[in-house]
This record gives C-alpha cells, structure tokens and sequence, in this order.
C-alpha cells in the first residue's frame, strides 16, 4: 500500500494540506510552476520599497496557530501577530471619516464623534455579527460539507438549531440596513461582503458574520510583512521533508477507471496515490484534467469571485492623515456593485483600498516615503479588456477620489507597478483572474462551492480558496486541513480493507494446510 501524495500548487492552501499530510506520514511532493511559494500571498521588493502583493489583514488567527500546533512548533517562534489600532479608518465620499477600533471604549468615543444617535446600533449589529459566526461560523469552518454523512454526524442538536438563526434569507445589505439610519454606516458594513469578492446587495446575510471576526476576534499584521506566513510554512514543510519542486508546472492530472493515477509534469509522468490540487478547480477541470465534461460544465456556471486591480506605489512623502489600514467610499455604493456584476465593466467612481505597511514597519519604504498597496474591485475577467486603458482610467478615479479628501500624491509616486485581473489569471491561473473562487452571491454558493474531495475520481482532493469553504488566509489554510484528513482517512480504510483481505487469505491456507 502506497502513500505518495502529489500536489499541484504551493499556495497556503497546497502548503497547508502538505505539511498535514508529511506530518501524518505520507510521501509528499509539492510542484509550484512560478518560482516562489505562496501564490497569492508573495512580496515584492524593489530597491528600498518593499510590499506584500495579496493579503494584507489577518484575521482567525487561531486556524494558523492550530495548523502550527498540528507540525509540533511554536507559532511565536516563527511569526509575531501584530493587531493594528485603528484596525481601518474610513473616508467617506461627503468629506467625513471614521476610525474603527476593537477596543469598546475607544469605539463608543469615536462613534460619540460620528453620530451618537447611532451608537447602539452598531452594538447591537456586532452582537448579532457575532451571533451568526456562533450559529453558522462555526460549523461551516469545522467541517468538509460536502461529506454529508461526516457532516450531519458531527453535528449536535444545538447545532441543528442554530443553523435556523444563520439570517440567510435576507441579502446583507437588507440586514445592515435594519439596524442603521446613517446610510455611512451601512456602506461600511456592506464592504464586507468583498471579503469574499462578493456584492452586499445579492450575497446572503450570513456574510454578516465577518465584521465579528474581524473586530471581535481581531485582525492582525504580520511583523514584516505578511510574506512571512509563506516563508514559515515553507520552511516546516521542508523540516518534514516534503519536496517542493518550483519552476515546475502541472500540465495534467491523468485517471483513469474513476482513480487518479499519475500526474504529467515536464512531459514526464509521475505516478501518484493520492493527488492534492491547490490550483483553481474551475482551471483544474478546464485544462488539466481530460474526460470530466459534466463537472467541467457544473464548475464554469458558477459565478467567479471579484478581481482587482492592485497599484504598488512608493510614494515619496508621508501622510499623518493616513494609518495603516484606509477606505476612501465611492459616492453611490449600490451603482458601484452594479457596474461589476450587472455591466461587468470597471466601476466609474471605485472605492479605494490603501494598505501601507510602513505605518508599522517602518523599513518597508525609504525614510521619505509610504509603500502605498492600493486595491481596486474589478470584474472578473470576460477577455478583450484594454488593460492599458482601464489602469489609466483607474488611476485617475484613485487621484480624484483621494483629492476629495483633501490628499493629492500625483507628482509623488516614485515606483510603480500593477497587477491586473490578467495578472492573477496568468500568474496564479486563477479561474478568469478572480481573487476568490467562487463568489457568495447567492444564498446556495456554501454547498455548491466544489467540495474538497472529488466527486469523479477517486484520489483527488482540493485545497485552496475556490474549494470549500472559500477564499482568504484562514478558510484556505482549512481547506488543506480538510483534504489531508480525507485522505488520510480513505488511506486508513483502504489499509484496513486490504488487511481484512490478508487476513481471510491467510486463515483460508491456514485451513487448508
Ligand atoms: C490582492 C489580494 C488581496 C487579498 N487580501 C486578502 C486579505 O487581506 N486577507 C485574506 O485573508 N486574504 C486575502 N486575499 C486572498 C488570499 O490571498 C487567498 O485566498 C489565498 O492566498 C489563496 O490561496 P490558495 O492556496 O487558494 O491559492 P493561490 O494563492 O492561488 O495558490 C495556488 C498556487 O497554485 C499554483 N498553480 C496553479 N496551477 C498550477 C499548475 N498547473 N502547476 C503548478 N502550480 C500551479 C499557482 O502558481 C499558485 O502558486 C487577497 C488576495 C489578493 C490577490
């Protein structure tokens, strides 16, 4: 009985499952076409600007820490968490802003400032924010779904009846917007549903959960820089001796008789038991695994996540206005969603993202300046997009939303360079360069996101942020958690049944001896 493992990507999802996997025993070989780990979560430094090119918060730190725990080491002996305060100041497009803070007292004065009439509400949506990670949270990020008899086993009659209070028959933004008159507030809050690359005006209000995880259980840094994440998987999984092989892309997943069999890699086939794919599913059955029609057709219906746009600035002047997390709202927030998901175009007034780990670390940029990370919601991809145009145009709509807040840094940008939806579809070969997945957009995506084992053939398993249950840090690194337990687990059965098998042999002669 054989225990090779192959798997295709070294994002956090494929690095997760890997050193899971070489931990419980098996023989793991990661192969990762570019030339560093991490895939989304990667870094890029040019001269003394240096910034993290995919996730710049952290949150459910706990999911990192257990998979620390599971490799035997330490977290804090590889990687410090650091929470930022505010965790996010906010800019409105009428002039006016706002800092959210974990700490409560900090919150209540800042809010006293805003709009006091508003005070309680907000304590009262992060209580049922919290309610709903209690009641559905909890057990979506326990468990495979999609393996329903593990699933409905695991669960307590508590749980059954805390799925009834999941809120997801209402869209998020219908749910925000009972709890507040400031329609501010409910733009906020309505921004979380792009945690998940998804639109508040469609996505279940289950996604109201997030705000809890991030103010409630907080939302962290990683001392210099978030790369470190990768960079310390990487090295634990290379402790157990698992063998990363980078340069070096997948071009097919071979079964054959429903089994997986081998995977083709430099012309060269390498047999395999068991196959872990970290690469997008949607991709995966598009171009790497032959005769898989139906599924092939299943996967491409569903809706991708957003894409974005992504300007790396090193802008060579300091701004005491801006803190380390910033969101400067679009005027017509409800137009902005329908641009990307209705028209399927750019939006004409987009909300900005400005991440600047200099606040915190102050080597991440020269003495002078900011490295300015600075996000832009896009479409996923339809193809024919004039990219050269629409950076331009972007560009411009960043200088004019900033403007408005009084912030102009056109002269000042010293670097530059972007990543398009074409980047992450090219570089990641990620499904029509969306961040996500699968997008949350409507109220069944939770079971209709691919599962983490494959339906059609057996010995292929999927980690990552297009299989359950979805896309950043935490739920990907559990994504890994979970193929590595199904395998390990169909091992131990095949174990056992070839044992049970031996046995009879044996008692058989033992007879006729
Ligand atoms: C701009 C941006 C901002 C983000 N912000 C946040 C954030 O603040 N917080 C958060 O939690 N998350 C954030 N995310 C999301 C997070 O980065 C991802 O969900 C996560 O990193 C995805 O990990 P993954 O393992 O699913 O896949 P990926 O990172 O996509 O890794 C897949 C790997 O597979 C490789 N691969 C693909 N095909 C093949 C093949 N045929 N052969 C060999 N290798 C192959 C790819 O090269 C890649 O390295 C952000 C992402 C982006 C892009």
């Amino acid at each position: 009985m054989h225990n090779r493992v192959n798997i295709i990507g070294a994002g956090l999802g494929g690095l997760s499952a890997g050193i899971r996997l070489a931990k419980l025993g098996f023989d793991v070989s990661i192969y990762e076409k570019n030339e560093k780990t991490g895939g989304k979560m990667n870094e890029l430094v040019y001269d003394s600007w240096r910034f993290d090119t995919g996730p710049s918060l952290l949150t459910m730190p706990f999911i990192v820490d257990d998979l620390f725990e599971f490799a035997g080491r330490k977290r804090e002996d590889y990687l410090k968490f650091e929470k930022v305060d505010p965790v996010c100041r906010y800019f409105f497009a009428e002039g006016s802003r706002l800092d959210v803070h974990e700490e409560t007292d900090r919150m209540v004065e800042e809010l006293n400032r805003f709009n006091s009439l508003e005070l309680s509400n907000y304590f009262h949506f992060l209580a049922y924010s919290k309610k709903l990670y209690d009641n559905a949270g909890t057990i979506f990020l326990r468990t495979p779904i999609h393996e329903w008899s593990q699933w409905i086993g695991s669960l307590t009659l508590s749980d059954i009846a805390k799925l009834t209070g999941i809120d997801a028959l209402h869209t998020m933004h219908k749910s925000i917007s009972r709890f507040f008159k400031d329609k501010r507030l409910i733009q906020l809050f309505d921004r979380y549903a792009t945690y998940s690359g998804s639109n508040p005006y469609t996505s279940p209000a289950t996604l109201n959960m997030i705000p809890y995880v991030e103010t409630g259980l907080g939302a962290y840094y990683i001392s210099g820089g978030m790369y470190r994440l990768t960079e310390a998987l990487e090295k634990i999984a290379l402790e157990f001796d698992v063998k990363i092989h980078t340069n070096t892309e997948v071009a097919k997943i071979i079964h054959k008789d429903k089994k997986v069999r081998a995977i083709v890699v430099n012309n060269e086939l390498i047999e395999t038991d068991y196959a872990v794919c970290n690469a997008d599913v949607v991709t995966a059955y598009n171009d790497l695994i032959d005769s898989a029609d139906a599924l092939r057709r299943k996967y491409n219906k569903l809706e991708p996540s957003l894409s974005g746009l992504v300007f790396f600035w090193g802008v060579n002047k300091k701004h005491s206005e801006l803190k380390h997390h910033n969101i400067f709202f679009s005027a017509d927030y409800k137009k902005e969603f329908n641009e990307l998901f209705m028209d399927k175009k750019p939006a004409s007034d987009p909300t900005v993202y400005i991440a600047i780990t200099s606040k915190t670390d102050g080597s991440h940029a020269p003495e002078y300046g900011e490295n300015w990370f600075v996000l832009i919601n896009m479409p996923y991809l339809k193809g024919h997009e004039k990219w050269t145009e629409i950076i331009d145009q972007t560009r411009e709509s960043i200088f004019k939303r900033l403007k408005t807040s009084g912030i102009d840094i056109r002269r000042n940008i010293e670097f530059e360079k972007v990543h398009t939806p074409l980047t992450f579809s090219e570089l990641y070969a990620s499904n029509r360069g969306s961040i996500y997945g699968i997008s949350s957009n409507s109220r069944f995506t939770t079971f209709l996101r691919p599962a983490n084992r494959s339906r059609d053939i057996k010995g292929l398993y999927f980690a990552g942020g297009s299989a359950h249950p979805g896309g950043g840090i935490p739920l990907v690194i559990q994504s890994g958690r979970f193929a590595a337990e199904l395998i390990n687990r169909d091992h131990q059965k095949i174990k056992s049944g070839a044992n049970t098998i031996l046995q009879n042999k044996q008692r058989k002669a033992a007879v006729y001896a």
